[in-house]
């Protein structure tokens, strides 16, 4: 195919006419006028805007305005092939080299390189850094380098390519091509890595706002995840949607409970074959699959607008990750709702997992889980928090979020604080949360009778409370410092001198109480809604279930029998 190559002077206006000739678009989006300019103008650029924020044309435009091929390095398959075939769709001459392109079709793409027919090719960093392909790029006249997914470069964030840290080399053989990074993680350590790690000469950073004020933030307590999955199906009916869950095992057990139900659900994760995950994507693009449970392999660069929510069945790693998955959902900009679940439980494995991954980041990627932590457990407005996290802040509360829509009530918690803070002080300062809450609750379980636990003063002064409310009031004097977690020895409770002011009743507790969760969600009003609620005996029998699934989660994890 021959391009229609009308010289064009790397103007905006060429570059306005090309946003109109090859995808139909009358405008460009607030930002991207002023990237094009900058990448036109031959610098180096970092470009940080939100999954769905038009990344792509920042780069396809002015590789169609000047001359020249642009080279697209791009972390998977998949990605190159959807965005090459939207390319050739709109007119475009592009094409991508990776494992799955044979030689001879490989050889007629060179040809097109060298006879200035392609204006994009895409490329994985592999075929980029393999022997000869340099060399090879060194006869074309090459526009530009634009690193896609730019945080694959950098091990702070959540889908590090350790190929991507080898693209330093463009610069060292390549020093007068600008280089354009691209990417939705915008946290500043992420962002340091890839100027960095690209050796980008002074580059010019867009960092659009990363609000997306359409998503519907909510988090629930974890328990009984998957009756409360098949009951927000059941609200939701017909719309698409994406189930992240922490384990394959997880994600095949879970899409098949949600089949079982009727809905057509598929799963995805790194265990399938090419062939099987590229015919879980197209079924989800093409609204033959509604439903796709998958672990966060699944999504990167998804180009689906209407998908109308997404689940956490896990509490993620990090807000980076977090962030990047709810993205998927509501891209059409109109309301969508993202879900998380939060159990401490979570927190504890993903605890585990991250000290036995990567030592040198340990430390950091904690610290990191610890900020995914206090969003879990908010108390203030989550879009505010997720914001803060990404260098930007709101004015006002967004009003749509769980706790914006509920507000928690504030009441004097003094007391409660004094029964729980007493308990673990007379447990010696050895009881998980868990086992303090059956404590309180006067529970009568094996692991409070060999401790001798039903002896104690305080056993059975916090009867009156549901172990729901318990667990949040632990949770929220752990984030007010007046207990925390000695991890390394069987993650049980210790009082702070904080908590022994209070203990001493020289301090009092301010606490909230939040509202039952199933309020946050927008739900159809009038009797309907009502008929829906659990009834009384039911919920009591749903807690009684969590309870030993936690405690049997925190046994197994702590390796007690
Ligand atoms: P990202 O890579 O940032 O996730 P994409 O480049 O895939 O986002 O773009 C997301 C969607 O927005 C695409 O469907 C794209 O065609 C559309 N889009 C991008 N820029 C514009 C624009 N100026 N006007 C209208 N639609 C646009
Ligand atoms: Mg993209």
């Amino acid at each position: 195919m021959l391009f229609a190559a009308e010289p064009l002077a790397p103007t905006i206006e060429s570059a306005r006419k090309v946003l109109k000739k090859y995808y139909g678009y009358d405008s460009f989006r607030p930002m991207q006028e002023d990237i094009i300019q900058n990448i036109m103008e031959g610098h180096d650029t970092v470009v940080l805007m939100p999954t769905g924020g038009g990344k792509s044309i920042c780069f396809q435009v002015p590789a169609v305005v000047q001359e020249g091929v642009c080279i697209v390095v791009s972390p998977l398959i998949a990605l190159m092939k959807d965005q090459v075939e939207a390319l050739k769709a709109n007119g475009i001459p592009a094409a991508y080299i990776n494992s799955s392109i044979g030689s001879s079709e490989q050889h007629s793409i060179a040809g097109d390189c060298l006879n200035g027919h392609l204006k994009l090719l895409y490329v994985s960093p592999e075929k980029l850094l393999s022997d000869g392909f340099l060399a090879f790029l060194k006869r074309l006249r090459v526009s530009m380098f634009a690193i896609d997914e730019a945080h694959c470069i950098s091990s702070w964030g959540h889908d590090f390519r350790p190929e991507y840290t080898k693209l330093r080399v463009l610069r060292e053989q390549f020093p007068d091509v600008p280089i354009i990074a691209l990417t939705a993680t915008a946290d500043r350590l992420t962002q340091r890595d890839i100027q960095q790690q690209l050796r980008l000469t002074e580059p010019k950073v867009y960092l659009s706002s990363f609000d997306r004020p359409n998503l519907n933030l909510i988090v629930r307590p974890g328990q009984d995840r998957v009756g409360n999955i098949l009951e927000f199906l059941e609200r939701h009916r017909g719309e698409a949607g994406i189930i992240y869950c922490l384990s394959r095992k997880q994600c095949e057990t879970l899409a098949q409970k949600i089949q079982a139900k009727g809905v057509k659900a598929g799963f995805y994760h790194a265990g399938l074959t090419p062939n099987q995950r590229s015919a879980v994507q197209e079924g989800f693009l093409k609204d033959d699959l509604q439903v796709i449970v998958a672990t966060i392999a699944f999504g990167m660069g998804i180009d689906k607008s209407n998908v109308r929510w997404v689940i956490h069945y896990n509490l993620p790693k990090n807000i980076e990750g977090y962030y990047q998955e709810i993205g998927r959902a509501g891209r059409d900009g109109t309301p969508a709702t993202a879900l998380l679940f939060y159990s401490f439980g979570d927190v504890m494995s993903l605890r585990d997992m991250l000290t036995k991954e990567n030592p040198q980041l340990t430390q950091l990627n904690l610290t990191k889980l610890e900020r995914m932590q206090q969003f879990a457990e908010a108390a203030s407005c989550r879009r505010k928090i997720l914001l803060n996290y990404f260098g930007e802040t709101l004015a006002h509360d967004c009003g749509n979020c769980d706790i914006c829509r509920n507000p928690p009530t504030t009441f004097d918690g003094t007391e409660i604080a004094q029964k729980a803070l007493s308990a673990v002080v007379r447990g010696r300062e050895r009881l998980s949360i868990s086992l303090l809450i059956d404590v309180l609750r006067g529970m009568r379980n094996q692991a409070v009778i060999s401790g001798g636990l039903d002896q104690i003063k305080t056993y059975g002064a916090g009867r009156d409370l549901p172990y729901l409310d318990w667990y949040s009031y632990v949770h929220q004097m752990l984030n007010d410092g007046l207990i925390f977690i000695a991890y390394e020895e069987g993650y049980s409770l210790k009082i702070t001198d904080l908590g022994r002011e209070v203990l001493l009743g020289q301090r009092p507790v301010s606490m909230k109480k939040f509202q039952p969760a199933e309020k946050a969600e927008k739900k159809p009003r009038g009797r309907k809604a009502a008929a829906a609620a659990p009834a009384p005996a039911s919920r009591e029998a749903q807690l009684f279930e969590a309870l030993r699934t936690l405690r049997k989660r925190i046994a197994d994890e702590q390796g007690v029998p």
